[in-house]
């Protein structure tokens, strides 16, 4: 059975890029029938963020990415917490150096730096590998006694990985195809620490074993690990799960991946939800649907022009083979285009419930935030809105006259005998009974003819007076919404 993981680090909020990772597991593990778990890893305890966990599941749920397995979700292969499986690692450490395929080191960091130091004054990289861990304190350069009596003392100490050498590795990766590495570029990695803690490698591949993962799908930040996570499968002789690294997610404009400071400088979010001081996707009025789909095209490629996909059809149609390598460009333009589509696609029921806190907040009277007539306002403006946010600015003139008036379309539209025009306009609508948009145009139009008017010269200025500027829907449609009462009202306020 596949079973996939999506295993972040609680050092903060989740980055879009980090949903997108969760995404393609979630759709790869349900196109399968297998398992999506979500496993924290949080060995490293000093950079470890209160609030990033419960941040990460909250935003899961709001994707609607639900994991089978995880905190609060036991599916038999718990704790999905590393800090609540401490105990398991150290002896998986113990064992590497037994088989001979680990070491202790004693070096202390005050050493290392001395090292590293005096590598760079000749110009050169301290690199703690084959070519010095000899001349280095650890169990391969001490005797085995005084080993054992640094331990015994209580002596600080890392267990390291022993890279072998002279070899060339070959690891496979789905997206990336075969990769050599030779094993002597290698650096002997920490595994374990005195503190009782196991490096995020060790911990890793340990849990990916005992929680039967199948595939290891994660950003592609991780891939100079590869060689390294596939040395340990092999030293701990258990079966090496299949690997796909997904493209890092680019920048708008320019090079290197997208960061929390383009979203600042240009304004888009790059959380799903709010953090701190940046607000996320749901905060911006993003539909969720809008965000999985943008993301799902952020390394996919579907193979046609389809662009708007659902989950189902995503699930569907996913597939690894399809993720290309090259980074993917991230276009916030696109963003607010994937949630236009899907504002269009609502029911313009639900979009008017959504609608009506809003109006509620601003004090508008009650007739006039009901839903019935939500609606109808709902589908004359939803046309231009890309957010819910968008709507009380492009329909503000359904429920209250307009404050100001356009200054520039005034300058243009007001003519000197406009308001004498105006003022006989009152009376023709005063007598229309069936106020509808089709009779109150056909009554208005024959109103125009009979005094040999013409259309430019009324209905530009009649927009102005009734909405404040030159946009908007219909203006019959308008008149007809808003009522007889409420346009003679805007016209007498208007030539007053
Ligand atoms: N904890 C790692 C992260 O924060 C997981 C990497 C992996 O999936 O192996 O991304």
């Amino acid at each position: 059975k596949v079973r996939v993981r999506f295993a972040p680090s609680p050092t903060g909020p989740l980055h879009i890029g980090g949903v997108r990772t969760a995404l393609f597991n979630y759709l790869f593990a349900k196109q399968l029938k297998g398992d999506f778990i979500l496993r924290i890893e949080d060995t490293d305890q000093t950079r470890y963020v209160e609030g990033a966990e419960k941040y990460i599941i909250e935003a899961l749920e709001w994707c609607g990415l639900p994991y089978d397995e995880g905190p609060g979700q036991d599916g038999g292969f718990g704790p999905y917490r590393q800090s609540e499986r401490k105990h398991i690692y150290k002896e998986y450490a113990e064992e590497l150096i037994a088989k001979g395929h680990a070491y202790y080191a004693f070096d202390t960091p005050e050493d290392l730096n001395g090292h590293r130091k005096n590598h760079e004054a000749q110009g050169k990289t301290f690199i703690y590998n084959w070519h010095n861990r000899l001349k280095l304190t650890n169990s391969l350069s001490l005797t085995p006694e005084e080993t054992k009596a640094r331990l015994d003392a209580g002596q600080d100490y890392v267990i390291r990985f022993l890279t072998p050498q002279d070899q060339k590795l070959h690891l496979t990766d789905i997206i990336r195809g075969n990769i050599e590495i030779d094993t002597n570029i290698l650096d002997d990695k920490v595994l374990f620490k005195s503190d009782g803690m196991p490096t995020y490698h060790l911990a890793n591949i340990v849990d990916d074993h005992l929680m039967k993962i199948t595939h290891v799908i994660r950003g592609e930040e991780w891939l100079p690990s590869l060689a390294l996570h596939q040395m340990l499968y092999t030293s701990f002789n258990w079966e090496t799960p299949q690997f796909a690294h997904l493209p890092l997610i680019m920048k708008p404009v320019g090079k290197g991946k997208l960061s929390k400071r383009d979203g600042d400088k240009m304004g888009f979010p790059v959380f799903p939800l709010s953090w701190n001081d940046s607000i996320g996707y749901r905060e911006a009025g993003y539909f969720p649907e809008s965000v999985v789909n943008f993301l799902a095209l952020l390394g996919w490629n579907p193979g046609t022009e389809q662009e708007l996909f659902n989950l189902q059809e995503l699930i569907d149609q996913f597939s690894l083979e399809r993720v290309h390598k090259s980074g993917a460009r991230f276009d916030p333009d696109k963003t607010k285009w994937y949630n236009h589509q899907y504002l269009q696609q609502k029911p313009n029921s639900e979009l008017a419930s959504l609608f009506q806190p809003q109006l509620i907040e601003r004090g508008i009277s009650e007739e006039l935030v009901n839903l019935e007539y939500l609606e109808k306002v709902v589908s004359l403006i939803k046309e231009r809105a890309d957010f819910i946010s968008d709507f009380w600015e492009l329909s503000d003139y359904f429920f209250e006259a307009p404050k100001t008036y356009d200054e520039k379309a005034v300058r243009k539209q007001w003519k000197e005998d406009t308001p004498l025009l105006m003022a006989d306009l009152i009376p023709v609508l005063e007598n229309i009974s069936d106020f509808s948009s089709e009779n109150v145009e056909n009554i208005v139009k024959q109103w125009i003819s009979d005094k040999e008017l013409s259309f430019g010269k009324v209905m530009p200025p009649l927009r102005l007076i009734i909405i404040g500027a030159m946009k908007g829907p219909h203006m019959f449609d308008i008149l007809a919404m808003i009522g007889k009462a409420n346009s003679i009202g805007r016209i007498q306020k208007a030539i007053s």
